[in-house]
């Protein structure tokens, strides 16, 4: 739990033993619980002994979250999980997550800690936007989870969704979003907008075209997640958002912050004063090329997220399909010292299935022959 409960949650050079070995147990644990995992690191040769210190961290094999959208792992039975999630499965199948007591808990600790050293926990009564879903029983997308359980970081005055649920489908709720700021203006709360960066431009073009703008309580906050790929098609760089959001709100780049994070490997990041992402005690990150080897610091390549942090699925080392790239804390000039990723874009499906050779071909090849 040491990893998880922690005041000084970017000490990773105080905690890369510590690392090391929950990480060791963890692919053991799973490795016993999990016949499929132990036979992907088997069939590579890997043994968790390879694991004396973080620079033999890229031994253990990822596995590519592509794999994961065809199959799901798990290293305890189903009914002990408590929480589960999905991908959103845009233009494809969805990943299934699910976190036991012990993630959980875990998960916990990482939320508070994160939280804690963000300055994101108010007790002032705040007004939420929500830029995206409203919470349904229908509704298991992960996405929709951790926006809700952003919500709980400060007491709720009033919360409000941009897809409020109608029963058995979601309609667009741009009316009620913008009666509930002029509301949150004029009684003077604190607002919180919560969600999709595209959701969120949305908003405030909404707000430009209808020739709204309003001066926000200045404790205000704009908190973005699920990425900005969706941005790339818009041609909308951070720069000129936080510039429009401070001409219609009066909230500059100074309140923004963003988190990152994807259903398969449940850590969330969330970005310094400079916006990065520095990397937690709870996780490290590797770049790899197509060949799978490590890069150095500053080198473009695959983005392999790792933490022990799951008991219900041996989801410890993960290949995403984002291309990204590693750069020393000191880069930044934040003060954080352990080092900060930039996502770069997405990685071609081709690259990714190079990459994932080892892992998931191995895998589907070898069971083609069963
Ligand atoms: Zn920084």
């Amino acid at each position: 739990m040491g990893l998880y409960y922690r005041r000084k949650i970017y000490d990773t050079d105080g905690t890369d033993a510590a690392f090391v070995r929950a990480v060791s147990k963890n692919v053991i644990y799973h490795q016993k619980r999990c016949p499929e995992y132990a036979a992907l690191l088997g069939r590579q040769g890997f043994c968790a002994s390879e694991l004396k210190n973080i620079d033999d961290l890229y031994k253990l094999p990822p596995i590519p979250t592509l794999f994961l959208k065809n199959r799901t792992l798990y290293s305890v039975p189903e009914k002990r999980l408590l929480l589960r999630s999905a991908t959103s499965g845009t233009g494809g199948k969805a990943s299934h997550v699910g976190l036991d007591l012990p993630t959980v808990l875990r998960g916990a600790g990482m939320v508070l800690g994160g939280f804690m050293a963000h300055r994101l926990i108010s007790l002032r009564r705040t007004g939420y936007i929500v830029l995206g879903y409203e919470p349904a029983p229908r509704n298991n997308m992960g996405a929709v989870k951790s926006a809700y359980a952003a919500t709980l970081a400060a007491p709720a005055y009033r919360r409000v969704y941009a897809l409020r649920d109608a029963g058995t489908s979601y309609e667009l709720n741009m009316a009620g979003l913008k009666s509930a700021l002029i509301r949150y203006a004029k009684v003077g709360v604190p607002v919180r907008f919560i969600g999709f960066p595209a959701y969120f431009l949305f908003l405030l073009k909404e707000l430009e075209a209808d020739g709204l703008r309003f001066r926000l309580h200045p404790k205000s906050r704009i908190l973005l997640g699920g990425g900005w790929k969706q941005f790339f098609s818009e041609q909308v760089d951070k720069q000129s958002l936080y510039a429009l959001s401070e001409k219609l709100i009066g909230l500059g780049g100074g309140r923004f912050k963003e988190f990152f994070g994807v259903v398969e490997h449940p850590v969330i990041y969330l970005d310094c004063p400079n916006h990065h992402f520095h990397v937690p005690a709870y996780a490290r990150i590797i770049i790899r090329d197509t060949d799978m080897r490590p890069v150095a610091l500053g080198v473009p390549g695959i983005l392999n997220l790792i933490t022990p942090i799951m008991t219900a699925m041996p989801h410890v080392s993960i290949l995403t399909d984002d291309l990204a790239v590693l750069r020393p804390g000191s880069e930044c000039g934040c003060g954080i010292k352990s080092p900060y990723f930039e996502i770069l874009g997405r990685a071609g499906v081709a690259d990714i299935k190079t990459c994932a050779a080892g892992a998931a071909e191995l895998l589907s090849v070898t069971e083609a022959k069963k």
